[in-house]
């Protein structure tokens, strides 16, 4: 019989054709690429005979898929997403086409992270291989909208019971260190209106670029006091990271209204309702009279962090020594569906192939070396939740 690694080997090219295929359709918000990579996974994952669901919500499908005894508490997830961000416009090579150079693999979405979901699927393959799958308690959960905020995905999968595990693994780039929380985020716009006009007449007005100035200076003094070390950076950040006037800026017009974006990153401790608590708590002391604000959230996500003693952290470490690689322990800066996993309970850990700053990259790329391990990984870590053996590996640790 074959060693995993043999057998790793034996389907690594095999996953560079599905990372190819998924890498050529550019899945980016709104897309129809993101179902055509759906289609892609379930006809690879076809032949491995578990059972498929196409669940959708408001017009966006995602795709899970289970082996194994359903009613199985120690069930182990596999996570990731098919949507890609755009591009831009600086890639030196085409960014919807795998490139093979140099033991790189490059294209948008190798790190984040179509080759993560590529690996999965080999690790798969090689379970069946070796030993068998059918009897693995384990689900693999693509969604389409994660770099958007996954209110049709993630979100509204684990609302409705269509997500049930006791551990996940999130392939998205770790550079196969195993991540154990990220931290939280708020992405929202305070609209500030005044009443503008021909600038000669300032003295009748009521400029709200000025108003805006005075709520930026606010913001950026407030004290954000949360510390957790295990977090780099260990703190909480407000940025405010745009100012837009309404209509054409001109120099002698003072406008109507003013937006500002603000970017919110929490830690453990952190709510991102009291967050906006905070910042309208500013607004409905700042703004009066003939000024109105109001808050628009885009994006929130509240931050996770697992107990570096839970049972999956020592099991993932296990498999990434296997492969003869450091195991290495930290948490991400980003915010990602793990929050969405963790805060409902299901223990989760982020471990997947890329640098974390390779994500969302001009030429984002991927080590080729590093896609094959991640498989191995991958196996190991599912051959463990067959055994029984990841409950025993925390024991043991
Ligand atoms: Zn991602």
């Amino acid at each position: 019989m074959k060693s995993v690694s043999q057998l790793v080997n034996d389907e690594f090219e095999a996953a560079l054709n599905l990372l190819d295929m998924l890498i050529r359709e550019p899945s980016v918000e709104g897309s129809a690429a993101i179902h055509r990579c759906l289609d892609i996974i379930e006809q690879n994952l076809r032949p491995l005979g578990g059972a498929l669901r196409r669940p959708e919500y408001d017009g966006l499908q995602s795709l899970l898929c289970d082996w194994g005894d359903r009613s199985q508490k120690s069930r182990l997830l596999l996570v990731g997403h098919t949507d890609v961000v755009p591009p831009g416009e600086s890639w030196q090579t085409p960014p919807f086409c795998l490139v093979r150079q140099d033991g790189l693999l490059t294209g948008r979405g190798v790190c984040d992270m179509k080759g993560g979901i590529a690996a999965f699927v080999a690790a798969l393959r090689v379970v069946r291989r070796s030993g068998g799958l059918s009897d693995t308690p384990v689900s693999l959960i693509v969604t389409g909208d994660e770099e958007v905020g996954s209110e049709r995905g993630m979100v509204p999968l684990l609302r409705d019971g269509h997500v049930r595990g006791a551990w996940a693994i999130c392939g998205e780039p770790t550079d196969l260190a195993i991540f154990t929380g990220n931290r939280g985020v708020i992405w929202l716009r305070i609209e500030i209106s005044g009443a503008g006009g021909h600038a000669g007449f300032a003295h009748a007005l009521h400029n709200p670029v000025h108003q805006a100035a005075d709520i930026v200076t606010k913001l950026h003094s407030l004290p954000l006091t949360m510390r957790d070390n295990r977090f780099e950076p260990p703190e909480p950040s407000l940025s405010v990271t745009w100012i837009q006037v309404a209509g054409e800026p001109v120099t002698n017009i003072i406008p109507d209204a003013v937006s500002l974006g603000i970017d919110r990153r929490l830690i453990p401790g952190e709510e991102p309702k009291e967050a906006i608590a905070q910042i309208q708590a500013i607004l409905d002391q700042m703004v009066t009279g003939r000024f109105e604000a109001r808050i628009v959230i885009d994006r929130a996500i509240p931050p996770y962090v697992t107990d570096p003693a839970e049972p999956l952290v020592a099991a993932a470490q296990r498999a990434v020594l296997d492969v003869g690689r450091p195991a290495s322990l930290g948490t991400d800066a980003a915010a990602d569906d793990s929050s969405w996993l963790g805060n409902a309970g299901i223990t989760t850990v982020l471990l997947g192939p890329g640098e974390p700053l390779q994500a969302h990259a001009t030429g984002e790329a991927v080590r080729a070396r590093d896609l094959r391990d991640a498989i191995e990984i991958y196996a190991r870590l599912l051959m463990a939740a067959r055994d029984g053996q990841i409950d025993n590996q925390g024991r043991a640790a």
